[in-house]
């Protein structure tokens, strides 16, 4: 009699919405095709301590809406050391696994990679964060939620700015890049959008709000990633140098949570599919993705030693829009 094959899901790094909705996919997909799933707690943690759970068709039901991930996740930097590895691979090679799905962002990725080193089983990663910057992928699990909450705060941030004729720099997460940041400034119409690699100098933004107020343009948003320094201190300067009053929100870790839109619970249900299939025909190291409306993968490594690219187009669109 054959042996049911088995392989591992795990959620690592930062929480994204819609990793419960891969979960689920992982785990029903890969049911359906004859496999079983046990899936790894608090992340790269659970592979170095053997902590796991059978992950069954029933056990994942009623998750599929809900933000966050129920094996939870933790950053871990003992995974990053030869012996955490080492302990890593003796569980992969304890269950008799036969891949392994890692659903974060590339810094998951890249652990990935080590632990497929040092392995017999295949590794698939699943690209999840709001930030949107894992390479091979037009888009991450989480990035439209979380910019979707941004959105509907930074609506409401824009009503009372119109009422008391203020400017209000709202930042953002993305943590060194700025696909949040732009997508958001875009599709709230943000006066100015800054990000980090573009960094405008305060000179200009000082000149695009002295000539909006000329124009009657009292209000404003400007939309600021997180990874641009210190937004504080550019509050404090633009208010010196204009006669605007400046107020400053940070949206913080409201973005990472909350229920998955459409779009991210469906991303993670086609993400989820292609990596099993490719762990079920016995392919892996790869990085599944969407690239041009289309389910795809790029070797694992390529994803982890590539840099996405902030599309100049956006940025030129983001200036003309903001008239
Ligand atoms: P994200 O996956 O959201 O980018 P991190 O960058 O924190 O999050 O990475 C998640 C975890 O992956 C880290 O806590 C660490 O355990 C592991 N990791 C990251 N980079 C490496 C690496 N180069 N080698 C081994 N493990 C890594």
């Amino acid at each position: 009699m054959t042996q049911t094959r088995t392989i591992g899901v795990v959620t690592t790094g930062g929480d994204a919405p819609g990793m419960n909705a891969a979960i689920r996919a992982v785990t029903r997909v890969a049911y359906s095709k004859g496999l079983q799933v046990i899936g790894f707690e608090r992340g790269w943690e659970g592979l170095i301590n053997n902590n796991f759970r059978r992950l069954t068709p029933r056990s994942v039901g009623g998750i599929i809406q809900l933000g966050g991930t129920i094996l939870h996740t933790a950053r871990c930097p003992e995974f990053k050391t030869p012996e955490g590895i080492r302990k890593a691979a003796n569980t992969v090679n304890e269950h008799n696994m036969c891949g392994l799905v890692v659903i974060g962002g590339d810094g998951s990725f890249r652990g990935a990679l080590e632990l497929s080193k040092n392995s017999h089983a295949k590794m698939v990663g699943i690209p999840a964060t709001i930030d949107n910057d894992v390479y091979g992928t037009d888009e991450t699990i989480g990035f439209d939620t979380a910019v979707n909450t941004a959105v509907a705060e930074i609506d409401k941030i824009r009503d009372t700015a119109i009422s008391h004729e203020r400017i209000f720099i709202v930042e953002v997460m993305g943590r060194q890049r700025g696909f949040l940041a732009i997508t958001v400034g875009i599709t709230v119409g943000a006066e100015i959008i800054i990000v980090p690699e573009n960094k405008c100098e305060l000179d200009q933004v000082i000149e695009t709000l002295k000539r909006n107020a000329s124009k009657g343009k009292k209000a404003g948003i400007v939309v600021a990633a997180e990874g641009c320094g210190k937004i504080s201190d550019l509050a404090k300067q633009i208010e010196e140098e204009t006669d605007s009053e400046v107020r400053l929100t940070i949206l913080g870790y409201v973005q990472r949570g909350g229920s998955p839109t459409a779009r991210s619970r469906l991303l993670a249900s086609l993400f989820a599919e292609k990596a099993v299939e490719l762990l079920e025909e016995g392919s892996g190291n790869y990085a599944v993705g969407l690239q041009n409306g289309k389910i795809a993968c790029i070797p694992l490594e390529e994803s982890c030693n590539g840099k996405k690219r902030l599309d100049p187009k956006m940025l030129a669109l983001a200036d003309m829009l903001s008239i």
